[in-house]
């Protein structure tokens, strides 16, 4: 079984360190050796910290989510800032826009070009979010040249072909995950099936989107399907291409402790 890796699970939140584990276990017997846990609010950044300290399958990309913008000041950014320089944190995230939640678009976008800022300072990736400002979030990114500086994932992608293109095209990689395997998938199955498959990455986004990282697996071998490619192509490309951006080393067998 080739490895795979979960680019954006949330093992801090909600559930309990047991259950985590638990879900751990089993995402590791399904083949993912490596998972990469987004910040949401600065109250969760020392533990999944911590977490990537005690668990050499498990990396942190702190950053503070735009549906909490409005926790950002001074000290938040001097210890994002602190963070960041720590060996087993590979990217800012997640970190973006979003129209739903959250508070004043304005409010939010200075969060997010301060936390741009402290990515592009550091020199990591970083993990996006957007939700209704994809046209938005595409123009800073594009002003601040965070693709070619740094590059990053555009995490639970849903927008158009047309966006994919571009943001492979500016060195940015496609988050895929469990939307894909919804029965009313429109648009997430032609970008998968139409983009090269250097431009592809996996994510559960566990719990948001799925009870079961294990889940992993099945999306790999949807994207195979849609594509004609054997499975085995989809693991090594989507492996390969998030340990190219994010710098993560795969320890063989799997881990924990
Ligand atoms: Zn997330």
């Amino acid at each position: 079984m080739l490895p795979l890796i979960d680019t954006h699970i949330h093992l801090d939140f909600p559930a309990p360190a047991a259950a985590e584990a638990d879900r751990l276990a089993a995402a590791r017997s399904g083949g993912v050796e490596g998972f990469v846990i987004p910040g949401v609010k600065p109250a969760g950044w020392a533990g999944i910290v911590a977490l990537a300290e005690q668990q050499s399958d498990v990396y942190a990309a702190p950053g503070l989510h735009p549906a909490y913008a409005e926790q950002w000041n001074g000290t938040v950014a001097m210890e994002l800032t602190r963070l960041a320089a720590q060996e087993r944190v590979v990217a800012i995230g997640e970190i973006g826009l979003d129209g739903a939640v959250g508070p004043a678009f304005e409010i939010q976008e200075r969060v997010l070009r301060e936390q741009l800022a402290i990515a592009l300072k550091m020199n990591l990736p970083v993990l996006l979010h957007a939700r209704k400002a994809t046209g938005r979030l595409l123009e800073i990114l594009r002003e601040l040249q965070v693709g070619p500086r740094v590059g990053g994932i555009w995490h639970g992608f849903s927008a158009s072909l047309q966006v994919a293109r571009q943001l492979v095209g500016e060195g940015f990689l496609i988050g895929v995950g469990p939307i894909l395997l919804r029965e009313n998938a429109r648009k997430l199955p032609q970008v998968v099936t139409e983009l090269p498959l250097s431009g592809l990455v996996l994510e559960t986004d566990y719990p948001d989107m799925t009870a079961d990282p294990a889940v992993l697996l099945q999306v790999a071998e949807r994207i195979a399907v849609l594509r004609e490619e054997p499975l085995k192509m989809v693991l090594t490309a989507t492996t390969a291409n998030a340990r190219r951006l994010l710098g993560v080393v795969l320890v063989a067998g799997g881990a924990g402790q």
